[in-house]
């Protein structure tokens, strides 16, 4: 069959090329300078953390204990901290109790409970609000924070809410950094971090942070995941920071991203909050990267010991309520 060319005025209108829809979450759009990309570090590939961390860790017997509860009476102006393990923490002022970051798992997908969680659920005193301070795995647990929504507000970060909306909580308080609520007694204020929020992989758009927590006229800091910035002598412009809730583990990462502190960068961090009391977290509880469960509270000690600041740090005991 013979066909014949047709000239270029005489072909037919091209339909308009069609615009490629991309969802917003996936566009490329600039990202603070502290949110950390997925990008793997140098030499992330020369080790094998399933085989060196995680495999041997099945095999390692949970440590710790759940203790019988014990609630201080607490007079105006004092605060309790139990920490539960990992970056979990119940905050009780006068007639309020708040939990941070609640956590009871005893797996983390494969990754092994390795201390037993201080208290039992179930022993907890009524909870008046939940606090989460990024969408991770570790901090956002959605089977614990169901066990626990009764009716009473969580506080999360911008675009996390659809993460814990049908769990049972009366009300989602999704917050920007330096954006404060007011939940009965307690403020609570959003503060940066150089971290990452997203909880799979194209999430991106979640936010992260930590907050500052005015409860009975003490201020707590609960820093949530973070490596060293410069933020922390901002944050402590903000408010005097009585206690913080410092993490010390997990720098030594599988993808080798600068996402944790060192022990010394934490204590570098804490000087520069100018706060009163360092309060340690986020080690020993689950083995998230190759540094050995001891060597972060050790090496706290040593940097601590060096710069005269030992006195300053208070390591808490699984279940063991401490009154600030
Ligand atoms: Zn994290």
């Amino acid at each position: 069959m013979k066909t014949s060319k047709l000239s270029a005025d005489q072909k037919p209108d091209k339909p308009a090329r069609r615009k490629r829809k991309i969802l917003p979450r996936l566009r490329r759009r600039k990202k603070p300078s502290n949110h950390v990309g997925l990008k793997p570090g140098e030499g992330w590939h020369k080790r094998n953390f399933l085989a060196e961390v995680v495999w041997p860790s099945l095999f390692e017997r949970r440590t710790g204990e759940r203790r019988a509860p014990e609630f201080p009476d607490l007079a105006d102006g004092q605060v309790s901290l139990t920490w539960i393990g990992h970056a979990s923490f119940l905050l009780q002022s006068p007639g309020f109790n708040l939990l941070i970051d609640p956590n009871w798992s005893r797996w983390l997908k494969v990754i092994k409970r390795l201390r037993e969680p201080g208290l039992e659920l179930n022993a907890l005193p009524d909870i008046d609000a939940v606090l989460v301070t990024h969408a991770h795995f570790d901090h956002l647990d959605r089977r614990t924070l169901r066990k626990i929504a009764a009716e009473q507000p969580i506080v999360v970060p911008r675009n996390v809410g659809g993460l814990v909306q049908d769990l049972g909580f009366a009300r989602t308080h999704e917050l920007d950094v330096w954006e404060s609520v007011q939940l009965g007694p307690v403020r609570v204020t959003m503060t940066p971090a150089h971290h990452w929020g997203a909880r799979m992989l194209a999430d991106s758009h979640r936010g992260f942070g930590g907050y500052l927590i005015e409860a009975g006229g003490r201020t707590i800091f609960h820093c949530g995941d973070s490596a060293y910035f410069p933020g922390f002598a901002e944050i402590g412009k903000r408010l005097p920071v009585d206690v913080a809730l410092m993490p010390i583990g997990a720098y030594d990462n599988p993808s080798k991203r600068e996402v944790h502190m060192t022990p010394e960068d934490a204590l570098r961090a804490f000087v520069e909050l100018g706060a009163g009391t360092f309060v340690p977290m986020h080690y020993g509880t689950f083995q998230l990267s190759y540094e050995p469960a001891w060597e972060p509270p050790s090496r706290l000690i040593e940097c601590a010991g060096a710069q005269g600041l030992l006195d300053r740090v208070c390591f808490l005991r699984e279940g063991e309520p401490r009154v600030f």
